[in-house]
Parts: structure tokens; sequence; C-alpha cells
């Protein structure tokens, strides 16, 4: 590349030569100008000097990536920021948990390190590039990526361990017999990073990671052979309906309802049910209903009767979220999951998941949050000195940084307990702690999303440039207090939960 010196770049200096200097690169913008989105007449004020610092004030480092087609020679001056190497883990302090390793750790050994490393270079190349413009247009993931997950085994890792895993390559060259919750943790953690949560995550197939695991644990050998290789490999999708416009946090009072045909072969389904993730595009519905037997639960095909449409919410359309309605759906009964009448059983076990797969994804999110709080509070400068020089913002960080890392480690105790006990063993004492966790983890996110956007200003609520990550986030950081229990719920539960083993014996 050619060298210039800076008394070079000095004479480009008019709007009709106009070069400058950023972080040692020399960009040529006399053809750009026009185009620069910030307005001709901020580039003419930096004509032919070092801006470096004026471009980080208001502009992301990929940007340098993006119009990297502009540099046209470098100087002798040494670059200070270069842009990160491809799936690297992020110095800045709290933007990164104790999976990579910089501390020890009780919990996460060089398996977990590799599945991190392997599965972030997943994402970036495979899900990154799509996150902001499909989650813009409310376009679903294309089926190249989601096949891509299959191939990678991702669908089948966001199960956790299990026979599911049997026989599979897995990223990072983990073994199957050694992939635990964390390697699981981790792989909905990059996720969110990568894709944004209750944005264009919710499509990357989190209605599988709910819809799928009752089929896996309750259902019958011909269904576990059928539909989850298919859905493993991303070829299917399949998503949980259980909530309908009557009954959200009270299960118990839904309406859909199943009823057997007389020759007892079939029930024939009728109902709605709404807010299903991944329903507009799923093959498979895993499926609430009520019959004279009580609640069960149904694999439901689509199938004729079956009918999706797209709900807004102030997520995106990526997650494809579905108001379903099931007109005289006929259902053999050997698509029962459990025993009929005993589906809440199945639902309650299977929310324990749900919610520590959600709390995972959030603390990531939050985290990335908090690496984009430091970043800009280091760059931005105000009253003569960057926002982090001000004690008031060092409080706002400090805030985030204590409640996120006490929710982390709630979390990583949990994920260990889950690590020793098994299925049905999680579903009676984790319960509690679990909905506990869950209503600490969106405090905590209410509590990031909060100080981000005082931190980042107006900026936080600009859905383009600096802040929009921020913005992104406040938006839709609230789904996780309502989606799978709403705190309130997820209080009472817990408090509920202890009280079943409260000792009678105990008194003040
Ligand atoms: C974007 C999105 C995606 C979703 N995805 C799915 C999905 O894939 N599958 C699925 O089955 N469902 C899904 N849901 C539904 C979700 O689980 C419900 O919205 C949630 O359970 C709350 O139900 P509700 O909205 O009907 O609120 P309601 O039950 O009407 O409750 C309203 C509010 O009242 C409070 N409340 C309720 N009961 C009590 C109580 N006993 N004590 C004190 N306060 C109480 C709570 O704060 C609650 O937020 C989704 C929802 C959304 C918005």
């Amino acid at each position: 590349m050619q060298e210039f010196t800076v008394a070079e770049v000095a004479k480009h200096n008019v709007p009709k030569d106009l070069w400058c200097i950023i972080d040692g690169n020399v960009y040529n913008l006399t053809d750009f100008a026009d185009a620069h989105p910030g307005s001709a007449v901020v580039l003419h004020k930096i004509a032919g000097k070092d801006a470096t610092s004026e471009f980080y004030s208001f502009h992301r480092q990929e940007v340098l990536k993006k119009y990297a087609r502009l540099v046209i020679g470098k100087t002798a001056v040494l670059q200070k920021y270069p842009l990160p190497p491809p799936a690297s883990f992020s110095k800045v302090p709290y933007a990164e948990t104790l999976a990579t390793l910089t501390k020890p750790s009780p919990f996460y050994n060089q398996s977990h390190l590799a599945f991190k490393r392997a599965i972030r270079a997943f994402c970036e190349e495979n899900i990154a590039p799509d996150a902001e413009s499909f989650a813009k247009l409310g376009k679903i993931p294309t089926r190249e990526t989601l096949l891509a997950m299959g191939e990678t085994n991702i669908h089948a890792c966001r199960l956790g361990p299990g026979p599911h895993l049997k026989g599979r390559t897995l990223l990072g060259g983990v073994l199957p017999e050694d992939f635990d919750y964390f390697h699981e943790a981790i792989a909905h953690e990059e996720i969110a990073r990568a894709a944004g949560i209750y944005c264009y995550a919710e499509g990357l197939a989190s209605g599988m990671m709910i819809g799928a695991p009752p089929v896996l644990k309750f259902g019958p050998a011909w269904m576990k052979e059928k539909v989850i290789p298919s859905i493993l490999s991303g070829e299917k999708m399949i998503c949980l309906a259980i909530s309908e416009p009557g009954a959200g946090s009270d299960v118990a009072g839904i309406s859909c309802e199943a009823i057997k045909t007389p020759d007892g072969k079939h029930f024939i389904v009728n109902g709605t049910k709404k807010w299903i993730t991944n329903g507009t595009f799923s093959h498979y519905f895993t499926t609430a209903v009520k019959g004279t037997a009580g609640i069960s639960m149904l694999l439901i095909e689509r199938s004729d009767g079956v009918e999706t449409e797209a709900i807004k919410t102030s997520g995106t359309g990526s997650a494809g979220t579905a108001y379903v309605t099931f007109t005289n759906v006929k259902v053999p009964v050997e698509n029962l999951i459990g025993k009929e009448g005993q589906g809440f059983a199945v639902i309650m076990a299977n929310f324990n998941h749900e919610r520590w797969g959600m709390v995972a994804s959030a603390c990531s999110a939050a985290r990335f949050i908090v690496e984009e709080c430091f970043k800009w509070a280091t760059q931005r400068k105000v009253f003569g000195k960057s926002l982090v020089e001000q004690p008031v913002i060092r409080y706002k960080l400090g805030q985030m940084i204590a409640d996120l890392e006490a929710v982390q480690s709630w979390y990583e105790a949990i994920t260990y307990q889950m690590t020793k006990l098994d299925y049905k063993q999680q579903t009676q004492q984790l319960a509690g702690p679990i909905a506990l966790l869950k209503y600490r983890c969106t405090r905590m996110t209410h509590l990031v999303s909060d100080n981000a956007v005082q931190i980042f200003g107006g900026r936080a609520i600009t859905a383009t440039g600096m802040g929009r990550h921020i913005e992104q986030f406040q938006r839709t950081n609230k789904f996780g207090a309502i989606l799978g229990g709403a705190e309130e719920v997820l209080l009472d539960l817990g408090v509920r939960q202890s009280m079943k083993v409260y000792p009678k014996d105990a008194r003040l």
C-alpha cells in the first residue's frame, strides 16, 4: 500500500480534492462526500486532516470495513484501533463470560472454549450478515441458513445433551458424550449475540427450542424417528402452541378442543393459538388441547384446517409470530405426546428448559449491551472529556455490570445443577429456582436497557447508526418479562414451589 506523509495528505483539503486520515489509513473522499449520510459539509471540515477522533465520535468501527474501497494508502502513523480478527473474543472488560477462560472457572473447560470459538465463527459468517437487514424487513431466515445450522448440528445442540446427539459431529470437536448444558448455553448465547435477542434470533428456529423437547422427552418412538431428524437437519420447523387469546399465564384455561372420533382413532381439533413463535413457517405444532380427559399435548402437522397468520409485534417479522387457527383438523391419536389428559405435566416440565434458555440468551444480549456502553462511554466526548470520566456514567456502568454478573453466576450455578440432575429431577427441583432466576434476569435486562439508553442519549432511540443495538434492545427486552411466564407469575410460582417443601416443623 502506498505511504503518504501527513503533509502530503494536508494538501488535499478542498471539496474537489478531499482526503483525510483515519487511524493511519488515507481515504480519498472526493467522490463519496455527496453520498455521506451526515452531509458533505461535515467532510469538508476534516479535509486534509487526521479525522480519527471525529470518525469515532460518530461512527461504528465496522463502517471502515464497509468503505475499505476508499482507502488509497497509509501513513507512517501506527494504527491505534485495528479491526478485531474474525471470531475473536472481546477484550473490553465484562464483554465476555468466564467461558473464555480469561479467569479460572469451576464450570468451563477447553471443550467449552473450543465450542464457543467455533460457534462464534459460524454465527459471524452465517448469521450476523443477515441479522440487521432481515430484522428490519421482517424477513424470516433463509432455508440455507436454517440448513447450515442443521449441518453443523447447532439445532441439535440447542436441545441440550441426550441421545439425539449420538453419532453427530459437533462444532469445536466436542464429543457428543462430553456435551453438557454449558455447551448448550453457549449456543444460545452466541446466537443472541450475533442476531439480537427477540429480533432476528427468534427466527433461527427458537420455536424448535421449545417445541421439540416435548417430542424428545415424551413422544412415542415413531414420532421421534420421523420428526426429530427432519427438524434437527433444518429441513422442517416446529413450534410450541400453548397460548391462546383467552389463556396466556393461565395455561389451564385453554379452550382449544380435541374431541375423539367415535372409532377412537383420531382427534378433531378446533380452536386458536396466539403469539406462536415461528408459527408462520412451521411444519409441526406441539399443541396443548383440551378434551374429556383434560389437557393433552398433540403433535399437529400443517395440513387441511391449519391456518397461520402473522402477528405484528414490536420485535420483528423474522420471528414468524403467528395466530394459528385449527378448524376441524383431523389428528391421529398416535400423535399424542405423553399420555392423554397428562399434558399439563408435559407443559410444566418443558417450561424449565425454555426459561433457562431465555436467561442464557438474555445474559448474552445484556453483556453485548454492556460492551457497547463501555465503548461508547470511552469514545464519546462531552464537556471536553469522555463520558466515562463522569462519575455518574461510571455508576451506571457499574450497576449494569454488577447486576449482570450476579444473574450470570446464579444461572451458571443452576446450569451446573442441570448437568447433575436428570430431566425428572430437574422438573421437581429446579422449576422454582429457574422461575425466580428468569424474573431476576428480566429485572437485570430492564436496568441494563434503562442505563444504556441514558448513556447513549438520542442515539439509543435512533434505529440507525451508533446506538442501533441499544435501540433494538430497549424496544425488545421487555419480551423476556412476558414470554415463557410473566414476571409476576414466575415470582408466585417460585415461592409456591418452595412452600411445597417448606418444613412443617419450622418455626421462628
Ligand atoms: C412475541 C411473543 C411470542 C410468544 N411466543 C409464544 C410461543 O411460541 N408459544 C406459546 O404458547 N406462547 C407464546 N407467547 C405467549 C406468552 O407466553 C404469553 O404472552 C405469556 O404467557 C403471558 O400471557 P398473556 O400475554 O395472555 O398475559 P395474561 O395472562 O393476560 O396476563 C397479563 C399480565 O397480568 C399479570 N398476571 C397474570 N396472572 C397473574 C397472577 N396470577 N398474579 C399476578 N399477576 C398476574 C402478568 O403480569 C401478565 O403479564 C408469546 C408471546 C409473545 C408476545
